[in-house]
């Protein structure tokens, strides 16, 4: 494990390293994470205070990964997501995360739309929206 700690270290972990971590110990390979967390970032605990905000309920994809796979859920307007920011800055939260599912209305243009309302209104750091989901959404719409 050492050897593979100071490859770690230099940005030099190859393919059968790595193999070797998954088929280790994994109290060693937790030891060796540790060890490689403390040399890099250090002791100091931080952390984002955000909110998950979940547009809707409904989804068209439905890959699996979630629940959300009706058509007669939630749906929220924009005004609602803003409210729901306006809260969660009230409560110190420097971080939203959207979430939820994708419908045909949910286009690109729509997800500009509502981020640069939500930018215009609020100084907050917007974290979802994976370019998976705007793909499948593509894909769907055809
Ligand atoms: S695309 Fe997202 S919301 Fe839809 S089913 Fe998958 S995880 Fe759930």
């Amino acid at each position: 494990m050492e050897d593979i700690y100071e490859c770690s270290i230099l940005g030099n972990i190859t393919q059968v390293d790595a193999l070797k971590l998954v088929n280790s110990n994994p109290f060693d390979l937790f030891n060796l994470a540790n060890q490689l967390r403390e040399e890099i970032v250090g002791n100091e605990v931080t952390f984002v205070v955000n909110i998950n905000i979940d547009i809707t309920d409904r989804c068209m994809i439905k890959c699996g990964f979630c629940s959300f796979r009706d058509s007669i859920g939630y749906q929220m307007t924009t005004e609602e997501i803003l409210q729901d920011i306006e809260e969660a800055i009230n409560f110190g939260a420097t971080e939203i995360c959207l979430f939820g599912g994708v419908t045909p209305e949910m286009t690109v243009e729509y997800y500009c739309n509502l981020i640069s309302t939500i930018k215009t209104n609020y100084n907050i750091d917007l974290h979802g929206l994976s370019p998976w989901k705007f793909s499948m959404q593509q894909k769907h719409q055809k």
